[in-house]
């Protein structure tokens, strides 16, 4: 990036800190929170700073215009200390990230790009380790963002809170903040008090629940009896067991649902949906009972409760929750890869909420050189894909486009 659009960056971030200082959202016990920085200019971060008041962070923002600005999860004695075991660890914030890289979408096949440093050659979708031209693995990439990822996070935060957080761990919703993380995901913070102390080893027990991983069906209920006649979970154990009977219990209420189960065969899919009333009906039973009719065996059971797992749980990122040293995005700052902002959203408002005009901030235009950008949509406002061109442009997605580094300041 040429040192003019990088001086410009520092500049408009700057502004942003000086003008809209109010829009950052300090964390708790602030002056217990280390706090980090990474610049546009400037090689490396600055870490294990504090201030000692909002004012403070403020003005140091509005004088350096970072083009990253995290907070720790982590309460700290001593947060400026310059190692973690000098810090005096008092607790952790639970939190989770929900990113778009951590899925596999066909949106991301099309507007996610990767080339060879060292031949040239260029594919979308996912960078390889190696490039399959010449096997050089100086690769780069250009990752970017559309309704159809940032939906996804969104639903994957939601089932974070609504099917885990709230009815499992009973954390109250006013001690739960959500983030949009200024990129590709979002945020999910939680700060009740009886969780701080957690170590790493248990919030892996977390991730590992909210994650469903190695749930082995046989211990939620899927089991023979001595008639060969599969039982199932029952409906009112609590957790795992019954979600998957109660995701059952839905399918078979909505038996369009079935056919959406990977792994189904189309003949079993058709019986399901055939017998799915009088299936429906035993599952209501006290006890639920789990019939097989005639081309659907216990195997089918088995894949629809995958199925239930699967679309129950949710994605997230494992080392960004387990680490209790890990920082995270601080609200109301803005993002250097996109110019967006760091926003907190009430949950109330998460299914409105549109980052692409909610998260945006910078007002007027400005002529830029686009080297070379994808499609995109920001606020009411189509760009197509642009190559080798000068353009005047709303600031907003000149910003993007800057920050994204497809494009110069003329
Ligand atoms: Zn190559
Ligand atoms: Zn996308």
């Amino acid at each position: 990036m040429a040192i003019k659009t990088l001086n410009f960056l520092v500049k408009q971030f700057s502004n942003y800190y000086r003008d809209h200082g109010n829009a950052i959202l300090p964390p708790s016990q602030f002056e217990n929170r280390e706090f980090a920085f990474f610049w546009f200019s400037r090689e490396g971060a600055l870490r294990h700073t504090s201030f000692a008041n909002l004012e403070e962070l403020i003005q140091f923002m509005g004088r350096e215009g970072p083009a990253h600005t995290f907070h720790s999860a982590a309460y700290y004695e001593k947060p400026d200390a310059p190692q973690m075991p000098l810090k005096e660890w008092r607790g952790t914030d639970l939190v989770f990230d929900i990113d778009a890289d951590h899925f596999d979408l066909p949106c991301q096949k099309q507007h996610d790009i990767w080339w060879c440093l060292e031949c040239g050659h260029r594919d979308h979708g996912r960078r390889p380790d190696l490039c399959p031209k010449c096997n050089a693995s100086r690769l780069d990439e250009l990752k970017w963002m559309c309704d159809e990822c940032l939906a996804k996070s969104k639903e994957e935060a939601i089932k974070i809170i609504e099917n885990f957080l709230v009815p499992d761990f009973g954390i109250s919703r006013s001690e739960i903040m959500i983030v949009f993380s200024g990129h590709r995901g979002y945020h999910v913070h939680s700060y009740t008090s009886e969780i701080l102390s957690l170590g790493s080893q248990a919030r892996r027990e977390i991730v590992d629940y909210i994650s469903g991983t190695g749930i082995d069906f046989r211990s939620h209920g899927f089991v023979d009896n001595a008639y060969g006649v599969p039982k199932g979970p029952d409906p009112h154990s609590p957790g795992w067991e019954r979600k998957i009977a109660q995701g059952i219990r839905f399918l078979f209420q909505n038996p369009s649902q079935l056919q959406k189960i990977p792994g189904l065969r189309a003949n079993q899919a058709r019986i399901l949906q055939e017998e799915a009333k009088t299936i429906s009906e035993h599952l209501m039973e006290e006890p639920a009972r789990y019939i097989t009719p005639k081309g659907v065996g216990r195997k089918t059971w088995s894949t629809i409760a995958q199925y239930v797992l699967e679309s129950t749980s949710a994605i997230v990122d494992e080392p960004v929750t387990t680490d209790i040293h890990r920082l995270i995005r601080l609200p109301g700052s803005l993002h250097g890869k996109t110019g967006f902002i760091v926003k907190k959203v009430e949950l109330s408002a998460l299914a409105d909420f549109d980052p692409f005009r909610h998260a945006q901030t910078f007002q007027g235009t400005i002529t830029v050189s686009i080297k070379d950008s994808p499609a995109f949509t920001l606020g009411s406002v189509h760009y197509p894909p642009m190559r080798e061109i000068k353009k005047e442009l709303p600031l907003s997605a000149a910003m993007l486009l800057l920050c994204k580094g497809v494009a110069e300041i003329t």
